[in-house]
């Protein structure tokens, strides 16, 4: 069987860290920048970051319709942080701010406020043994679900941080921060 090809999202945001766990996993990976890219891969990560500037910088290059296609196409993808942004409804976006779609859910950016902005903590993940160790860093939460969403994990106070419909899974968290490649594999089992 071919190698699969996963591509990351190399626009904005943390998208060495997606490489370094995607190349963990067996699999080709790609920075995607250009339409030509995306058309290679089987799978793309939508990495964390700032979705202002992803969804700016994808109309900028021309990704954004082509991206936001490929997704309703049926193409597997991960979202984490910013990435869950672009592809939930936004409750509070930013002037002119887009997202691609691909999961029903409404997200709350920046949901933690100040005091808590950054922490991290263990999580189960459906689909996953054991605890994931997780790193939220001015994160996003799920405000609403969509019938047809599974909610993959929750924060101990019940919090939604992931979810998943169809071939699109977004989480709040950074596993890519902590050493974490499962998620990742989730990502791939869907190709
Ligand atoms: N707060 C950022 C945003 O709105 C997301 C932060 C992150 O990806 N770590 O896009």
């Amino acid at each position: 069987m071919r190698t699969k090809t996963v591509g990351v999202l190399a626009l904005q945001g943390d998208v060495r860290e997606h490489v370094q766990t995607l190349n963990k996993l067996g699999v080709d990976v790609i920075e995607v920048k250009t339409p030509a890219e995306l058309s290679r891969v089987d799978a793309l990560v939508i990495p964390g970051g700032e979705s202002t500037t992803i969804s700016k910088l994808s109309e900028i290059f021309g990704m954004f319709d082509p991206i936001r296609q490929a997704i309703a196409n049926g193409l597997p993808v991960l979202g984490t942080c910013a990435g869950l942004i672009m592809l939930g409804d936004i409750a509070d976006p930013a002037s002119g701010q887009k997202s691609f779609g691909g999961l029903d859910v409404t997200v709350v950016r920046n949901a933690f406020g100040n005091q808590n902005d950054s922490f991290e903590a263990d999580l189960s993940v459906t689909g996953i043994q054991g605890s994931v160790h997780a790193a939220f860093i001015r994160a996003p939460i799920v405000q609403r679900v969509g019938e047809g969403v599974e909610i993959i994990s929750k924060l101990p106070d019940g919090r939604i941080v992931g979810v998943k419909q169809g071939k699109a899974i977004g989480i709040s968290f950074h596993p890519e921060v902590t050493g974490e490649t499962r998620i990742h594999q989730l990502l791939i089992d869907l190709i």
